[in-house]
């Protein structure tokens, strides 16, 4: 799969975005390749408010024109500005960028690749069971501009079993949001920042991707399918 940037990105910066998302790759019969010009199946601008990806297929079919974004990243919380700022100034064109990611910044990156790659979201699998307090979650998500439908969509509705190939639940899936505890009802938390992939993401995708003598291609095998998921 050709990833290529469609915002202007420093090429050392696409270099840390394609070295996470590489960490999906010994676990899959796929290869990534980083592309600056032509055709390429995964592309991604930056932006200043949300991480998404379109979902498997989608990406050849709802997203098919070269021109529009297939994945985004919010920049400014991916990298901890303030401090780049302070010690480096306003562009980070030309030094190394590494030591001002977030703590998270890996795991972010595999969730949407895994997006990309046909996965949905864990905390939304069907035998998920989290106690969300759904005011506060509804209330939290407003504040930064995220409406009741987005909510609902990405974070409190559950997959119905029918609809999708799921595994059993696995709440340290990179697919797995963070639960703060203040969100929950008790004192339910989940907070797998700085993990990257579980064992059980590992074997998913190797499911997924495995070698197959007829194999069309990796992408014809992708599951998934709602139309332009974002988050
Ligand atoms: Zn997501």
């Amino acid at each position: 799969m050709r990833i290529r940037f469609l915002s202007p990105t420093p090429a050392h910066l696409q270099q840390i975005f394609f070295d996470a998302a590489s960490g999906w790759l010994p676990h899959a019969n796929l290869k990534f390749e980083l592309v600056t010009t032509g055709d390429a199946e995964i592309r991604i601008t930056l932006n200043q408010n949300l991480h998404w990806s379109a979902v498997g297929t989608d990406i050849l079919l709802a997203y098919h024109r070269q021109d529009l974004p297939t994945m985004g990243f919010d920049l400014t919380r991916l990298i901890d500005t303030q401090k780049l700022i302070k010690q480096q100034g306003r562009s980070f064109a030309m030094f190394d960028i590494r030591p001002f990611l977030a703590p998270d910044f890996e795991r972010i990156v595999l969730h949407e690749f895994g997006h990309a790659l046909g996965a949905e979201h864990e905390h939304q699998h069907p035998n998920a069971n989290i106690p969300w307090n759904e005011q506060k979650v509804l209330k939290e998500y407003a504040a930064s501009g995220h409406s009741e439908a987005f909510v609902r969509k990405n974070i409190l509705d559950r997959y119905e079993a029918a609809d999708f190939s799921y595994t059993e639940y696995d709440p340290e899936s990179v697919m797995h949001y963070n639960v703060p505890q203040k969100l929950t009802v008790g004192d339910f938390r989940i907070d797998n920042t700085g993990k990257t992939l579980s064992a059980r993401d590992k074997a998913f995708m190797s499911t997924i991707y495995g070698e197959r003598p007829n194999s069309r291609g990796p992408l014809t095998l992708a599951i998934g399918g709602s139309a332009g998921t974002p988050n």
